[in-house]
């Protein structure tokens, strides 16, 4: 049986609101990449980048998958052989639309991720700097998404 493999992008979550980092006037728009979306951008100010992502997370969260994201995860249910989605999104609409195996190749808001030991656990609604890390209680909490510099 055939193998389908999908990758998605920001296009695929723009029609349910949640707006690429190229759109005018959207979340981006009103900060510069390095600020928010590099390592050094978190280590200058990770007061600016936790506000930034607390924004995107509570925007994810209210956001509903749109059409696509439906008819990948109809696709992935009524193919006989196997269908993988790969996204470079970080929200959880494919999920949120019926998708059953997603591969989030740039992480996910809804993660949080220490900077010290790797450990991974779900992101509380609010994160802030010094939030310490359940596995090893370092102050190093982040968001559990690739930045500009790091490899997905
Ligand atoms: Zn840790």
């Amino acid at each position: 049986m055939e193998k389908i493999v999908i990758l998605t992008g920001a296009g695929l979550s723009a029609e349910s609101g949640l707006g690429t980092f190229r759109d005018a006037g959207g979340l981006w728009q009103q900060h510069r990449i390095e600020d928010v979306a590099t390592p050094e951008g978190f280590a200058r100010d990770p007061g600016l980048v936790h506000c930034f992502y607390n924004a995107r997370r509570k925007q994810a969260a209210a956001a509903r998958p749109n059409a696509a994201h439906k008819a990948l995860a109809r696709l992935q249910r009524d193919w006989p052989g196997e269908v993988v989605i790969v996204t470079q999104n970080v929200d959880a609409l494919h999920e949120a639309g019926g998708a059953a195996r997603v591969i989030h190749m740039h992480g996910e808001l809804a993660g949080a991720l220490c900077a010290d030991c790797g450990h991974r656990w779900p992101a509380p609604e609010e994160m802030a700097p010094g939030h310490p890390c359940p596995a090893c209680a370092a102050p190093e909490a982040r968001p559990d998404v690739v930045w500009f510099g790091e490899i997905p």
